[in-house]
């Protein structure tokens, strides 16, 4: 019998020489693969049938070609993709991301995650992730539209309420996943399911935009709870501005606790008062403008231009990196743990490196990683599907309740699992354990496939 060590060492090498340069990917894998090697050891009967030899590999990747016309008439191209990861315990299921840096490696790394992330709401989706290098800064309206109609020409021949339900990521949100459906009912017939994060208006969930902000705070709440503490009181850093930092600070606030920062791809900005969380909305979501435009207009705020939120040297109880990933480096890490901070706790996918972890464990921070922290969102997904399926609209409360449930129950998992491990603060073990041990379970079951 192979031990669990060297089997796992051989795939990770393995898949290190396959995907040399995919950095963030490997990164994914590196943090994943020594929970995989506890898991393995107490089951061997895995090893055995090669179950992480072939869940590592992408059970498919689409690649094409985005060609769109700007505002000027100018011909366009931009790179599309779909990584269909995995769908041992249901259809893929995973955000569509629109930034510059898009690329192979960040999308890989994102469905890999997302794989165990969907195992851990325990409902029925696989893993999946998708996207583009198309810019939406800057873009008209009608250049998103015509992007978003090319994107999903090519798109829709991939995807389905039983095959792949795309949604929103980074550059994605309400107003791209309008376009992307009008065009997807277009060419193929009325399926609701097929992609999630709506608008309320035609089967979008009540709560799916809160859902991923929301449900990062609830989890917290949960852990705070355990440790007969609450948000009450609490200082809070949160980093981004888009809709997982807006509703992590909105629910932050309402638990009692104050949200002293929030940042953009420019800078970040300081707000001892307190996030204007009513101003925020207003500046990000109705104008679509730059923090700036915050700072401007609210006495209180010290705006840093160019600099890393997590430079900031003030007393904080908890960090909620909100923005991308590797955002937190090992320095970045240091000065947390210097300003007090002990618990940090993921709304962006895997934005603290390995080393910034280390950093965390070390000095005995909480440290709550995405694919568990950030999972209310594809949660709420799961639940937009039911609805879709049910040709039903639930109200905010039933939504929100059952996030609350969920995110509950991700919370125990990871602690219980941690701690059948031996090691009972290690939130990511027991994420990783838990989320893998479901996906493992049903590979096996569904035989070579
Ligand atoms: N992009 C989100 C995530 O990282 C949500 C995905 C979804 O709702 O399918 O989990």
């Amino acid at each position: 019998m192979t031990n669990a060590t060297e089997y796992v060492q051989r795939i990770q090498n393995n898949i290190h020489q396959k995907d040399t340069g995919q950095v963030e990917f490997l990164q994914a894998i590196d943090e994943f693969m020594p929970s995989a090697t506890q898991f393995l050891e107490k089951h061997p009967e895995y090893i055995k049938r090669n179950i992480l030899g072939l869940l590592s590999e992408p059970e498919r990747i689409i690649q094409f070609r985005v060609p769109w016309q700007d505002g000027e008439g100018n011909w366009q191209v931009n790179r599309g993709y779909r990584i269909q990861y995995n769908s041992a315990i249901g259809p893929y299921k995973g955000g569509l991301r629109f930034h510059p840096s898009v690329n192979l490696s960040i999308l890989k790394f994102l469905a890999f995650e997302q794989i165990f992330k969907n195992s851990l709401t325990g409902l029925p989706i696989g893993g999946g992730k998708g996207g583009s290098d198309f810019d939406p800064k800057g873009k008209s309206d009608d250049e998103i539209m015509r992007f978003c109609q090319s994107f999903m020409m090519e798109l829709s021949k991939h995807i389905g309420p039983s095959i792949d339900v795309p949604a929103g990521d980074i550059g994605v949100g309400a107003r791209e996943i309008g376009y992307l459906f009008g065009e997807y009912k277009r060419l193929k017939q009325y399926d609701a399911g097929v992609l999630t994060g709506k608008p309320l208006d035609f089967w979008g969930s009540k709560i799916r935009t809160e859902a991923t902000g929301y449900g990062l705070v609830y989890y917290v709440k949960h852990l705070l709870q355990a440790e007969k503490d609450s948000f009450e009181g609490k200082t809070v850093m949160v980093s981004g501005s888009g809709n997982v930092a807006i509703y992590a600070i909105e629910k932050v606030q309402e638990l009692g606790g104050k949200v002293i920062t929030c940042s953009d791809s420019s800078g970040f900005i300081y707000d001892p008062e307190g996030i204007d969380l009513a101003l925020l909305k207003e500046v990000k979501e109705e104008k679509r403008e730059r923090l700036t435009a915050y700072a401007e207009k609210r006495d209180s705020a010290v705006y840093h231009a160019g600099q890393s939120v997590w430079t900031l040297k003030e007393t904080a109880d908890i960090a909620l990196p909100c923005a991308t990933q590797n955002e937190i480096d090992e320095t970045l890490a240091n000065n947390l743990v210097e300003c007090g901070v002990k618990i940090i706790a993921e709304g962006a996918n895997m934005p603290c490196t390995l080393e910034a972890v280390n950093v965390f464990e070390k000095a005995n921070v909480w440290y709550c990683p995405g694919k568990a922290a950030n999972a209310g969102g594809v949660a709420v997904s799961a639940l937009e599907m039911s609805q879709n399926a049910q040709r039903l609209s639930w109200e905010s409360e039933q939504v929100d309740r059952q996030l609350d449930e969920i995110m509950k129950n991700i919370y125990q998992t990871c602690r219980q699992t941690a701690a059948a491990y031996g090691n009972e603060k290690n939130l990511l073990l027991g994420a990783n354990v838990a989320g893998f041990e479901k996906v493992a379970k049903v590979m096996y079951a569904q035989g070579l496939v």
